[in-house]
């Protein structure tokens, strides 16, 4: 029997409306080189429905793709409304792939039209002549003073709004499970893929996110997403700020620690999100701003170590909330908010909760496989498997057919994540499979050891990969950056780490060097440390 209720798309158009009649007032603040720029809800959404329009006028189809090469700005919110509101997809391009990915990715999407802030024209000119889906592309000015070479394909952002008149009435998307927005994975693992999320997607994840044991985003909170809005759609924070109607601020190019810091002491900002390199960076500045605002520090991407919240904790009173998720699923499915059960607990116990992946938020299912029989694990706490994923707004495909084996013959997620869950949904990332040192037919976590090598005092940050070895075929070795003017020798971190892990899990060598690299989104880059065997500049 069919119930009898209506049926009605979720999606991105009811979210734009809604704000746009009930949050015409809320604030929306961008940091720009030379100050700020300040637009309400009303003013940013008139705009939003120009940029519509103006896409009609560039005759951009239905489905076309979109690419945007932006910072966090209220033009790229303005795109993230009017593209997908308008029957478009959004693709947001990480500024900082090299030329030959971002290539790939503009030619695997297939785009109609790039917007590009003018700052970053320089990235997108390295492949202009490589990109020939490409009819239109529109420039931004935020302010650079980047040269803007001569194009049949250039225009202006602000003449395309100026020259014709704005959408009228409500935006319809018929079919909630159409496209609205696309992301590649970062490549961490390989080739790029495309993740194409859809308006029920995006707006059950949004929904999800509001809930109080998740997010709890609500009309009184003001909202800073440093996480890039290129990636993940920023978390989802942009939707789901504007579905709860709470002011936004964004850091525009200004992402410097000292920066954001005083981003949220000037706009009393009460959430923010951002990957652990930055929170690490912001962590020594903490006590020259008044951050008393803030009710959650969100943080993700990447393992956050459990020094790392406590020392949040111990300089501002806030410790760091933790969540886990990928590109492939849009990404909140964990998050570190803890049960009332906890409340009684020592600190040293809350914070170990804290330091979790956290549990399923709703609507969101998890398992644990193993990845060699194939059999599902207890939540024990202790057994560990591949961790899989299920829900509305996890990916069932890449777009064009690429990384099949990603998905489980009954349609799971297999996230390539190693894992354990404890009896009450708490999960714990292992590490990643392909960052797991296998030695002598055991696994070492890199990700515990680089945890316990950055508690350390004289430790700003440390990685931890797989060096091949031809008795144990892999051992793990460590590089670490060591605080400035601390004194700190490898036999100081092994001593360190000796009473805290397995003998066998200490690493064959560490190697201080003054920085670790990065990928596009701020992890640590270990494919590029790895690299450094293979080219022998680390014997
Ligand atoms: P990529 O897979 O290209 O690195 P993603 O941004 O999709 O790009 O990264 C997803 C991965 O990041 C997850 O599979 C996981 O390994 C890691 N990750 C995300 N959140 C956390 C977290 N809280 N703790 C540990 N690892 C995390």
């Amino acid at each position: 029997m069919i119930g009898l209720m209506q049926d009605r798309p979720l999606g991105l158009p009811h979210i734009f409306h809604r704000a746009e009649t009930l949050f015409a007032d809320k604030m929306i603040v961008t940091a720009t080189a030379s100050g700020e720029q300040r637009a309400t809800y009303g003013e940013c959404f008139e705009r939003v429905r120009k940029l519509a329009a103006a896409l009609d006028r560039l005759q951009v189809p239905a489905d076309a793709r979109v690419g945007t090469l932006c910072w966090n700005t209220q033009t790229h919110l303005e795109l993230y409304f009017a593209v997908p509101c308008s029957g478009r997809v959004l693709h947001t391009i990480n500024i900082r792939l090299f030329p030959d990915q971002l290539a790939f990715v503009v030619a695997d999407a297939h785009d109609d039209v790039v917007f590009v802030e003018r700052s970053l024209v320089p990235a997108l000119w390295q492949v202009a002549d490589r990109i020939p889906s490409v009819r239109h592309i529109v420039v931004i000015d935020d302010g650079s003073d980047e040269e803007v070479p001569d194009d049949p394909r250039l225009m202006d952002y602000e003449t395309l709004l100026a020259t014709g008149p704005a959408h009228t009435g409500r935006f319809v998307v018929d079919d909630e499970n159409s496209a609205a927005t696309l992301c590649y994975t970062s490549g961490t693992t390989g080739d790029p893929k495309g993740v194409l999320y859809s308006h029920r997607s995006t707006a059950l994840h949004s929904l999800a996110s509001l809930a109080s044991d998740v997010l709890a985003i609500g009309e009184r909170d003001c909202v800073q997403p440093v996480v890039p809005m290129f990636h993940v759609n920023a978390w989802g924070l942009p939707y789901t700020s504007v579905l709860a109607g709470a002011d936004i601020v964004l850091p525009g190019t200004q992402t410097a620690p000292d920066e954001l810091l005083a981003q949220i002491e000037n706009h009393r900002v009460s959430m923010t999100a951002g990957v652990p390199t930055i929170w690490m960076g912001a962590l020594p500045l903490l006590h020259k701003h008044d951050l008393s605002s803030l009710r959650m520090v969100l943080c993700g991407g990447a393992a956050v170590p459990q020094s790392l919240s406590e020392g949040w904790r111990a300089a501002i009173g806030l410790p760091i909330t933790q969540a886990w998720g990928m590109t492939e699923t849009s990404p909140i499915c964990t998050i570190a908010t803890l049960r009332r059960e906890h409340e009684s607990l020592a600190d040293e116990q809350r914070a170990r909760v804290r330091a979790t992946q956290g549990r399923p938020v709703p609507l969101f299912d998890l398992r644990l496989v193993d990845p060699e029989t194939g059999a599902e694990q207890p939540w024990d706490g202790s057994a560990a498997g591949e961790l899989q994923a299920s829900g509305p707004w996890i990916a069932a495909g890449y777009l064009n057919g690429s990384g099949q084996s990603a998905f489980t013959v009954d349609g799971w997620l297999r996230t390539g994540d190693i894992a354990t869950v404890d009896p009450s949904g708490y999960l714990s990332l292992v590490d990643r499979t392909k960052d797991l040192v296998k030695s002598g037919g055991e696994w070492i976590s890199s990700v515990a050891l680089e945890n316990h090598i950055m508690a350390h005092v004289a430790v700003v940050e440390a990685a931890v990969v797989a060096k091949p070895d031809p008795r144990w075929s892999e051992r793990p070795v460590a590089f670490v950056v060591a605080r400035e003017d601390a004194q700190i020798t490898a036999d100081d971190v092994l001593e360190h780490l000796r009473p805290l892990v397995p003998k066998w899990w200490l690493p064959d060598e560490v190697h201080f060097i003054e920085a670790l690299p990065k990928t596009g989104t701020g992890k640590f880059a270990k494919r590029m440390l790895r690299a450094r065997f293979d080219t022998g500049a680390v014997e």
